[in-house]
C-alpha cells in the first residue's frame, strides 16, 4: 500500500502535484492550497493511503514540489 503524506500548511500552492497526480490531488478553492483527496488530518499532516499503481506519478509530484512537503513511502 502506498500513503503519502502532505504537510499542507506550509503549501504554496504552485498546483505542480496537480498537473502531475490529479488523480490525488486538486487545488481548494477555499484557501488556494491542494488538497490530497481520501486523505486524513494526523496531527500535523494530512496522510492518504492508495494502491501502488499510482506511485511513480506521486513521486513525480513530491519531486517537483517546490516545498518538499509531499512524502511517499510504502506501507
Ligand atoms: S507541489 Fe507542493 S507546494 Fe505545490 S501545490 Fe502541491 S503540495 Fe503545494
Amino acid at each position: 500500500m502506498l500513503v503519502i503524506t502532505h504537510y499542507r500548511n506550509k503549501c504554496i500552492g504552485c498546483n505542480a502535484c496537480v498537473e502531475i497526480a490529479p488523480g490525488q490531488w486538486k487545488m481548494s478553492r477555499k484557501d488556494g492550497k491542494s488538497v490530497l483527496l481520501g486523505a486524513q488530518k494526523k496531527k500535523m499532516a494530512h496522510t492518504g493511503y492508495f494502491d501502488d499503481s499510482v506511485f511513480d506519478e506521486n513521486l513525480k509530484a513530491a519531486e517537483a514540489c517546490p516545498v518538499n512537503i509531499i512524502k511517499v513511502s510504502f506501507k
